[in-house]
């Protein structure tokens, strides 16, 4: 594959992203060169990344992903990166682990094996890299010298972490409200953070006017003009999860949801490694999950609306709080075709479901894994969900940077050092 070098975002016909070939409207279908643009010109549906994976033959591509790095990268024939994304300076986030869960199972009556994707151990620790990386070649391939987005917090930290790896500017923006440890994880990179006086939907809007003005030109914002790219980088939890699995599709996948853009695409990363024969075309059913303070998508689900209405966040589940999430209409379509179902769980249910994977797997998450798990229980206990079955369950962050949500757990005693006063604290 050749590799070109692009000086500016005015040359998009010799952009080298890999098979990637072109922009397509989800809604239209109208096909447009590759190029920082995210809305259809006709209809104004949003784009996607087309691309040609017709040369691929399907032994020779699983061998080549299995030699291939233990990062996002060994799909990178399945990305939008150029060939050599992995020699370039970036995070190379991705293959993280798949714990077998079997004293969750146990807890929640599951008997068809029950798996925990912990994209906690990504580097800045959230799931939020995986995206970010593909962001990150786009702005390369687009000449763009200052990253940026807007974010819910864990985007913050990734894109300030991206930026100072591969030397690029970032200036993020926050609602000026969130948990101290995303605060300081997004700023302690060097890049500017700038926290707004409003709700999450209220920065990305701010984002949609910087674009188009020309204080935000030479900026690319990760999830807004990168945003094709950028959600792309979902797909890979599809890929790991499948090969971590051994070319097998889990039979039910937990997801959670801010705009519903990584559900989108773990559907779509599905799908890909079906129609490219790396595993049995076989039906499986997707879950999405919400925190009841902000469940635009799960009200639309259980009213049988295909229309979500917008809602004002409320709830500890600050990475999730999205409440005009861009992507819903497409989550109930995929939860309904695939038999899956959305549903939420309120704050207390979100604490109780941290410290249960807590205590019986040793994995501390962020408030988003405690939607995704306690929203399985409540699933399994609707019959909904059905224990029997193959299920993974994500985990997109870690507990360390949402610490306020299981703030009542601490010492169980304060003693004396004296196996006296030891022995009085009945811990013996
Ligand atoms: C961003 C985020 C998600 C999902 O976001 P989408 O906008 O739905 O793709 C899930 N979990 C965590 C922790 C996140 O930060």
């Amino acid at each position: 594959m050749a590799v070109h070098t692009v000086a500016s975002s005015t040359s998009a016909s010799a952009v080298d992203l890999g098979p990637a070939a072109a922009l397509s409207c989800r809604e239209c279908g109208h096909r447009v060169p590759l190029g920082p643009v995210f809305a259809c010109e006709e209809c104004f549906g949003p784009l996607e990344v087309a691309y040609d994976f017709s040369a691929y033959d399907t032994e020779t591509l699983r061998k080549r992903i299995e030699a291939g790095p233990a990062s996002i990268w060994r799909y990178a024939p399945l990305l939008p990166v150029p060939e050599d994304v992995a020699d370039k300076p970036n995070l190379n986030p991705g293959w993280t682990r798949l714990v077998k869960a079997d004293r969750l199972a146990a807890e929640l009556g599951v008997t068809g094996g029950l798996y925990v994707k912990d994209d906690s151990g990504n580097p800045t620790h959230s799931f939020k890299d995986r995206v970010v990386a593909q962001a990150l070649e786009a702005a390369r391939a687009f000449g763009f010298t200052t990253l940026s987005c807007s974010s819910t917090g864990n985007l913050a930290g990734a894109v300030g972490a991206a930026a100072a790896r591969a030397g690029l500017r970032s200036c993020v923006f926050i609602p000026h409200d969130l948990e101290q440890g995303k605060v300081v994880m997004a700023a302690v990179y060097g890049g500017d953070l700038v926290g707004i006086e409003g709700t999450y939907d209220d920065v990305n809007r701010f984002c949609s006017e910087l674009i188009g003005d020309p204080a935000g030109e030479g900026w690319g914002f990760v999830n807004v003009n990168l945003r094709p790219y950028y959600a792309e980088g979902s797909k890979t939890l599809a890929y790991e999860i499948c090969e971590q699995l051994g070319w097998r599709l889990p039979d039910q996948i937990v997801v959670p949801i801010a705009s519903g853009s990584q559900l989108t695409k773990v559907d779509k990363g599905l799908r890909e490694l079906i129609e490219l024969g790396l595993v049995e075309d076989k039906p499986y059913k997707i879950f999405g999950a919400q925190a009841e303070g902000c469940s635009p998508v799960s009200t639309a689900f259980k009213a049988g609306h295909d229309v979500v209405r917008p809602q004002k966040p409320d709830t500890i589940a600050k990475s999730l709080a999205i409440g005009n999430p861009a992507d819903g209409p497409y989550v109930l379509d995929i939860a309904r075709r695939t038999g899956g179902a959305v549903e939420d769980v309120t704050d207390e249910q979100i604490v109780d479901a941290i410290k249960l994977l807590a205590r019986t797997e040793g994995v501390f998450a962020e408030t988003a894994g405690g939607v995704t798990v306690g929203v399985t229980r409540k699933l399994i206990e609707n019959g909904q969900l059905d224990p029997s079955k193959t299920t993974v369950v994500l985990n997109t962050g870690d507990g360390l940077k949402t610490l306020d949500a299981v703030a009542g757990t601490g010492l169980t005693a304060t003693i004396r050092p004296t196996l006296d006063s030891f022995r009085e604290a009945g811990l013996a």
